[in-house]
């Protein structure tokens, strides 16, 4: 169900479709393009994620490297033909995983922009004190 609308989920890529003109950098590792494969399963980032709660709920590592897609990752997600609470988490796991990371995404984003009106803030301010200083 979810699939159906990836392609409303708005990523640097995404935005720059619809005509914004805007840099595209992985605000999580500033090494690539932020595009959904890429921030929800190629970046380091949800790698490390996908890995460590990968290893946790199921004792196994899965190899990440088979999923190239999210799509890849959600059509191909192993089911355990279960009723219990395990099977019914692991069934939801991507699901929470990909809120997740969109969620911290966004805060990352935000942080970023209020660290960087800070430090200009910061210098203005520091500009004119010394030039006061200087006055005295
Ligand atoms: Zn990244």
């Amino acid at each position: 169900m979810w699939t159906l609308n990836w392609n409303r989920i708005l990523t640097v890529d995404q935005l720059q479709r619809r005509g914004l003109v805007i840099p595209n950098r992985c605000c999580m590792c500033n090494s690539a393009n932020e595009t959904i494969d890429h921030l929800f399963l190629q970046c380091n980032f949800a790698r490390f994620i996908w890995g460590e709660l990968t290893t946790i709920h199921s004792g196994v590592r899965y190899d990440l490297q088979n999923w190239i897609t999210l799509n890849d990752l959600l059509l191909n997600w192993p089911s355990f033909n279960s009723k219990d609470i395990a099977a019914e988490i692991w069934g939801r796991l991507p699901y929470a995983v990909i809120w997740c990371i969109w969620r911290s995404r966004n805060r990352v984003t935000t942080e970023k922009d209020k660290v960087l009106q800070a430090v200009k803030a910061t210098s203005w301010a520091w500009l004119n004190m010394s030039k006061s200083a200087m006055e005295l």
